[in-house]
């Protein structure tokens, strides 16, 4: 985008702690404990961690729904 502050724009990474693979997905979750179903947080995974934020998500019982990195949900999505 031209007039971005900041220079260059680096490609989105995976969130996993340590993995430096560029993001293809996202993993939309949020904590039903603190968040009302307005909100959503979104991680971002390559292919190898995808299933592993997920699962990692699901089993502590939070909605989390995963899309393409492109693809964003709307808030309220994961009510
Ligand atoms: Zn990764």
């Amino acid at each position: 985008m031209i007039g971005d502050i900041g220079g260059v724009d680096l490609p989105p990474t995976c969130s996993r702690a340590g993995c430096r693979l560029p993001a293809v997905w996202n993993i939309n979750w949020r904590n039903p404990r603190i968040h009302g179903p307005e909100r959503v947080k979104v991680w971002l995974a390559c292919d190898d961690h995808r299933d592993y934020l997920r699962d990692y998500l699901a089993t502590r019982d939070f909605p989390v729904l995963v899309t393409p990195l492109a693809q964003h949900v709307v808030d309220g999505a994961l009510s």
